[in-house]
């Protein structure tokens, strides 16, 4: 076996693992029959040495309508069912710049010029909004800084607040199987961080999404690492995320802002929904994962073939 064989065994593996069967994606007109045992039906997936076609620019192309999306969704077990992936997505306009304000300017300049050193200290430290009253650490982020992807969620949950660490527990191992389904690992040319470094917290002491405030109080930092990162592509867990980044209507629904690309400067944005989200709702893991094939797209298309 290849180790492009291996490596597409191993996404096979974690596409069954996600529960939406292997998802194979047709762009470049090689077809490849799968070595999986079991998934001869497969009818054909990306190969590493495949040109990359330039992607159109300024044009917004919204991928086809999945039909039964829900029944392949649904079929965790179910591996022989492949999903038709978009073919092709255009890039979106560049989005509106972001209409948030901050809750205050206090120490904006200090902090576009950080260090990722001075940053971690200064988030650990920060008093920015009141999400710092209830912390007990910030959440800077983790992973590769000089990772091509930067995978950007809402805010640290209970248990990424105890541990220090984005994405931890079954969400975290969620994304982790949607990162090996693309080939990357947590920490290789990924990294991980979120909207607001802080955890927010309900009355009751749960978990609760940030409020727009506290999102932009807190996108200082997330520029800052951006930045610092200058990453070939960003993945937008959910829609605090997306407004984190994109700026927009802040009753926007996620399904509206997915399946075209978007833009963070020059940078590509992809909208997908959060990991907790697909733990709640799984069949749309499907959908996700056609997220994640034209994050891929993009990532090529900055001239790092990703998969
Ligand atoms: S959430 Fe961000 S802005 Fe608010 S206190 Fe924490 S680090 Fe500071």
């Amino acid at each position: 076996m290849t180790s492009a064989d291996a490596g597409m065994v191993r996404r096979a593996r974690f596409l069954h693992e996600l529960g939406i069967g292997p998802v194979w994606v047709q762009r470049y007109g090689h077809v490849q029959k799968s070595p999986v045992e079991g998934l001869s039906d497969v009818p054909s997936r990306i190969t590493a040495a495949a040109p990359v076609e330039p992607l159109p620019s300024v044009v917004m192309v919204a991928a086809p309508v999945i039909d039964k999306q829900e029944k392949i969704a649904s079929a965790w077990d179910d591996v022989s069912v492949p999903v038709p992936v978009p073919v092709r997505a255009g890039i979106a306009a560049a989005s509106a710049p972001p209409v948030l304000a901050l809750a205050s300017d206090d120490g904006v300049a200090a902090i576009a010029s950080m260090s990722w050193q001075e940053l971690d200290i200064a988030v650990t430290n920060c008093t920015r909004c009141p999400l710092c009253k209830n912390r007990k650490q910030a959440v800077l982020g983790t992973g590769d800084q000089k990772a091509g992807w930067l995978f950007v969620g809402e805010g640290p949950g209970s248990v990424e607040d105890q541990k220090g660490e984005p994405f931890v527990g079954p969400a975290g191992k969620l994304l982790d199987s949607m990162l090996l389904a693309l080939d990357l690992r947590r920490g290789e040319n990924s990294y991980l961080s979120n909207a607001v470094k802080c955890r927010p917290v309900d009355a009751d002491g749960k978990d609760r999404p940030p409020t727009a405030v506290e999102s932009a109080a807190c996108r200082p930092y997330l520029e800052r690492q951006i930045t610092l990162l200058k990453p070939a592509v960003i993945v937008a867990l959910g829609k605090v995320a997306a407004l984190s980044l994109l700026g927009g209507d802040p009753k926007i629904a996620v399904a509206a802002l997915r399946e075209h690309t978007h833009r963070y400067g020059s940078i590509p944005v992809v909208v997908t929904y959060h990991p907790a989200y697909l733990l709640r709702k799984p069949l749309d893991k499907a959908k996700s994962w056609r997220d994640l094939c034209l994050a891929a797209q993009a990532y090529a298309s900055e001239g790092k073939l990703a998969i």
